[in-house]
């Protein structure tokens, strides 16, 4: 019978719950335990596919297709267990659900209510989630809540928690609490009042937690927990400090060391053997020492710079962890690129162009992408990193004159990249290559697999087949992929049905190294293994720098 762990935040956002919920995990992992975890998002949106990335930060696509919550993201880096639509849920998925019954009468003419409709169907949407665990029923499920103690849409989350807790009795399911306990500079103190307010907020629900992670940018001495745990009737061993560091990969190290797994272990009487949390502390000892150092530029809209590519500079991450390189990104945004010319890409290692949506900035990532491939710069373009990539090579070198996409050009001459419905009836010579086109228009999701073509650099890369994840609606066009394969670009991986181009590369007497994808590999990147096309990628940064030093070695010697 799988057991549950609650997670919920008082104080403020952002104190980082996603990260400590899929860290607690990864420790229950260790010990042996099935671990599964589970976001309930408060808000009224069904979910965040439709929200915009700057105010929601990235949309995480699960294999299963579900565009989520970014907090899953974390949950597959942190455990081995794969998120599924399920795992996260919405109010809007909420109500939608409660309405339906209605409407069918399933409630057979009774008031529709909060208390209980709503937070049954909670319940039954957290059990289900938790069953959906692709590694078979888990002996715990970690339930993260969204939002803030004391909001009022978080309210019926707790209320529901709090009954599956009496309902399913003791020993059944546990409380952890995340606060802030701020740094007061003009009083040179740490304050614990907020996080007391915090926890007497969630007992007057009802929930006593069983642990508290307590945030501050330092350690928080003992006498200042034992003051909290005096005020908030909290044990205080189980007052934990969760101070600031440079990895989130050292946290399950910081709460195992201060004994979070086994409170909750004790509290849920389960069966577990030791931490062995090793592969924690070896990469982040692998993370710390590297024996060289390159820096990428990342190119895009300055708005979506900032929180919207959380999985895509993890990976990087896990490639820096696997390669022994650091990798230090550099931004940059596109329209200053559009506006100045490439001048600032010169000292760079690596270009890579991101996912992204609409037409803004796109010269500006074409412009950085021609740099690249001109200047033998590895370059790795991601979904519209590889859509753009193809625009330029078909402008450029395959004499496509103003080649674009329909998406930012609608009635481009050449349509290079478009809808699957758009290929064809531009002017009707080329037969149609698939059977079904309902792909247009919609948005392509979810993790597909794929062959791909031996002797190419994605097969040295991928190996036989790639299965990676989607999150678009345009395609590279293949009635002018013979133009470009004959200016030397290559098709390297297709879907086997549809025959939609998911991987091209410049053939290697051309560039170097210089890849596009048109799904997004950095969804199935995680710091355990990394993942084969940002570890060759940053391979291929290193090389590059290398053969650049070379190069200025023989000019100042004048060999
Ligand atoms: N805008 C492009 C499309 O919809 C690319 C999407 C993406 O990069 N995720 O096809």
């Amino acid at each position: 019978m799988t057991k549950y762990v609650f997670v919920t935040g008082g104080v403020v956002s952002s104190l980082g719950k996603g990260i400590a919920a899929a860290s607690l995990a990864a420790i229950l992992e260790s010990r042996g335990l099935k671990v599964t975890l589970l976001k309930l998002d408060p808000y009224i949106n069904v979910d965040p596919g439709t929200m915009s990335p700057f105010q929601h930060g990235e949309v995480f696509v699960t294999e299963d297709g579900a565009e989520t919550d970014l907090d899953l993201g974390h949950y597959e880096r942190f455990i081995s267990t794969k998120m599924r639509k399920a795992n996260n849920f919405t109010t809007g998925q909420i109500y939608e659900s409660v309405i339906r019954k209605e409407r069918r009468g399933e409630y057979l003419g009774k008031t529709v209510q909060v208390i209980p409709h709503i937070t049954n169907e909670i319940q039954a949407f957290v059990e289900r989630g938790a069953k959906s665990a692709t590694s078979g029923e888990p002996d715990v499920a970690i339930v993260e809540i969204g939002g803030t103690v004391g909001d009022i849409e978080s309210l019926p989350y707790l209320e529901a928690a709090r009954q599956m807790s009496l309902r399913m009795g003791r020993n059944h399911c546990c409380f952890v609490h995340l606060t802030l306990v701020p740094f007061i500079h003009t009083a040179g103190e740490l304050k614990t009042k907020p996080t007391q307010h915090s926890v007497q907020k969630l007992r007057e629900i009802g929930i006593l937690p069983h642990a508290l992670l307590c945030r501050a940018d330092r350690p928080i001495p003992d006498d200042e927990r034992a003051k909290i745990s005096m005020f908030s009737n909290v044990p205080n061993d189980a007052v934990i400090s969760v101070w600031d560091v440079d990895s989130i990969y050292k946290i399950p190290q910081m709460l195992h060391d201060q004994g979070l797994d086994t409170i909750i272990v004790d509290e849920l009487k389960l069966q577990a053997q030791p931490a062995d949390l090793s592969m924690w502390t070896d990469l982040v000892e692998r993370l710390e020492n590297p024996s060289e150092e390159v820096t990428i530029g990342m190119v895009g809209k300055y708005v979506d710079l900032t929180e919207s590519y959380k999985s895509l500079i993890e990976a990087l991450k896990h490639a820096s962890i696997h390669t022994g390189t650091k990798v230090n990104i550099e931004y940059i945004d596109s329209e200053v690129i559009e506006a100045d010319g490439p001048a600032a890409l010169a000292h760079l290692d690596a270009v890579l162009v991101p996912g992204g949506f609409g037409r803004r900035g796109t010269e500006g990532k074409i412009a950085a992408i021609r740099h690249a491939r001109e200047s033998l710069i590895p370059y790795l373009g991601i979904c519209l990193g590889m859509q753009l990539a193809v625009i330029e090579f078909a402008r450029d070198v395959a004499g496509l004159a103003g080649a674009n996409s329909t998406e930012f050009d609608p009635d481009t001459q050449h349509p290079v990249v478009a809808l699957i419905t758009e290929w064809f009836d531009r002017d009707g010579k080329v037969e149609k290559r698939t059977e079904s086109s309902d792909l247009g228009g919609t948005m392509r999701l979810g993790a597909q697999r794929c062959p791909v073509k031996p002797g190419t650099k994605a097969a040295t890369i991928y190996g036989a087949d790639v299965n990676e994840r989607h999150r678009h609606r345009y395609e590279v066009n293949n009635r002018f992929v013979p133009q470009l394969e004959a200016g030397g670009m290559a098709i390297s991986a297709r879907t086997p049905t549809e025959d939609l181009p998911e991987m091209m590369e410049l053939r290697e007497d051309i560039h170097p190294w210089f890849v596009g994808v048109q799904f997004h590999p950095e969804f199935t990147s995680t710091p355990r293994d990394g993942h084969p096309l940002f570890k060759a990628y940053v391979e291929a940064a290193r090389k590059y720098k290398t053969s650049r030093k070379q190069e200025a070695l023989k000019q100042t010697t004048g060999a």
